[in-house]
């Protein structure tokens, strides 16, 4: 069985790694010269199943407009000609109840929980490097509300069966020990101890290697210009002006999905939501972050590779613009400077921005299409790095027909229908 992966950011990769060792003969095409080159290049590192969240949350429509006028900010908006991005905001704004969010935050659990335990095992199998470390996340509180907040996520914790810890402020430095010099400006503390870090671009590039030994081909700098169709199937991919055809296609162009679809008559609410990041050397480890650490006031996380920090947040609701905003360089340096005043070296920090492919109810599109031998696995939003290799496996089992491990719920396009 021929299969075509159309994308090779993590998402497209571990699709491709996971269909070949189910036997599959795979056929990577991505428009850049080496994979993860676009939003899977320089992600916040965090692989968090313990705080995997929809932005779309109750109050965050109040929050929204506080945050438009401040100075740094989480989210910003910058309105566009583009129906689509006022369609997709109301989606997002439709998501903001309990209820939603209740839903929304166990489907994002069940596939970044599956994934965790995916990458443990392809790390025990391969040995696969990629700056790993296993010391779970800290989500950082700075008032009582944000506390008290956290109750509605830590009762869908206990539900899901994933450990917590809720830390005082005196007992931050036992996880995160450079933070008890700070621990004062903190009212406590969500700790995750089965959650993870790593560099998402060096995972993807070592993958696609095992990827290789297992017979996947990469096409590198080769553009998808559209799908063919005939029915209720695809026919094939237009590449650089050629036709190429395979018994199965996969698409994983993350926030370039939607405007691929259209053509076809599928409509994904496939949004990008551009961030930042800022990687900067170790000054001094024994000041830095062990793990993840996230700072809710501002949502920026902060993560230890093994020589750097990286940096990475914000929301900007601005369509496809890569350009970067100097004033998004200030907000990172800001929180690393409130946190690890010593841990980095901020003024030699690289400064990068990408597109969170972004569902308005945060979680990703895995699954069937209308088109028998159409696959998708996109619209992995804030937390690709942590899902991509269970979105992988699951959608191998799916197009396998194999009954998946985890439950199909709300996991394909036709939640939206
Ligand atoms: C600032 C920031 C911080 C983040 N932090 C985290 C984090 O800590 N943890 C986490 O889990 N996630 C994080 N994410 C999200 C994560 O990075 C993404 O969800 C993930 O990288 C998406 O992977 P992807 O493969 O779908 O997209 P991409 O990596 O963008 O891959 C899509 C590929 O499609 C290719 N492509 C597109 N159009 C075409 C075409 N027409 N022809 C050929 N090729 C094409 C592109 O070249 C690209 O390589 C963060 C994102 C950002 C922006």
């Amino acid at each position: 069985m021929r299969v075509l992966v159309l994308g090779a950011g993590v998402i497209g990769v571990t699709t491709a790694y996971y269909l070949a060792r189910q036997g599959y003969q795979v056929v990577v095409v991505d428009r850049q010269e080496d994979v993860a080159e676009e939003t899977s290049f320089a992600n916040a590192g965090q692989i968090s199943p313990g705080i995997a969240a929809p932005w779309a949350a109750p109050g965050v429509p109040f929050k929204a407009i506080k945050w438009l006028m401040q100075r740094h900010a989480p989210f910003s908006l910058k309105l566009t000609k583009d129906p689509f991005q006022y369609q997709w905001l109301l989606r997002m704004l439709r998501n903001c109840t309990s209820a939603r969010y209740a839903v929304n935050k166990e489907r994002m659990v069940r596939m970044a929980e599956y994934s965790r335990d995916c990458l443990d095992a392809l790390r025990a199998e391969t040995g696969i490097e990629y700056e790993g470390r296993q010391k779970g996340t800290t989500q950082l509180f700075r008032t009582q509300k944000q506390l008290d907040h956290a109750a509605q996520d830590i009762a869908i914790l206990e539900q899901s069966g994933v450990p917590y810890e809720l830390l005082k402020p005196s007992e931050i430095g036992r996880v995160e020990p450079a933070l008890s010099a700070v621990s004062d400006t903190l009212t406590g503390a969500l700790h995750v101890p089965n959650d993870q870090t790593g560099d998402c671009n060096l995972f993807t590039r070592n993958l696609a290697a095992l990827a290789r030994e297992l017979g996947v081909e990469f096409r590198l700098g080769c553009t998808v210009q559209s799908i063919s169709s005939s029915g209720d199937q695809v026919t094939g991919v237009m590449i650089d002006g050629v036709l190429e055809t395979a018994d199965q296609y996969v698409l994983a162009l993350a926030s370039y999905s939607r405007a691929m679809l259209l053509p076809l008559g599928i409509k994904i609410p496939v949004y990008p939501l551009k961030g930042y990041s800022l990687t900067l050397p170790i000054r001094n480890v024994a000041m830095a972050p062990q793990s993840t650490v996230i700072d809710e006031t501002y949502k920026v996380a902060i993560t230890r590779f093994d020589q750097r920090i990286r940096v990475g947040g914000m929301a900007q609701v601005a369509g496809f613009d890569l350009e970067l905003d100097p004033k998004r360089r200030e907000t990172l340096e800001y929180v690393t400077r409130l946190l690890y005043p010593q841990g980095g070296d901020v003024a030699q920090g690289e400064i990068w921005t990408g597109l969170r492919p972004a569902t308005p109810d945060g979680t990703p599109i895995v699954g069937h299409t209308a088109y028998r031998n159409l696959f998708l696995n996109t619209g992995h939003g804030t937390l690709g790095w942590t899902m991509s290799c269970g979105s992988a496996s699951y959608l191998a089992d799916v197009m396998r027909q194999r009954i998946p491990q985890i439950s199909r719920e709300g996991l394909d396009m036709f939640r939206y229908c």
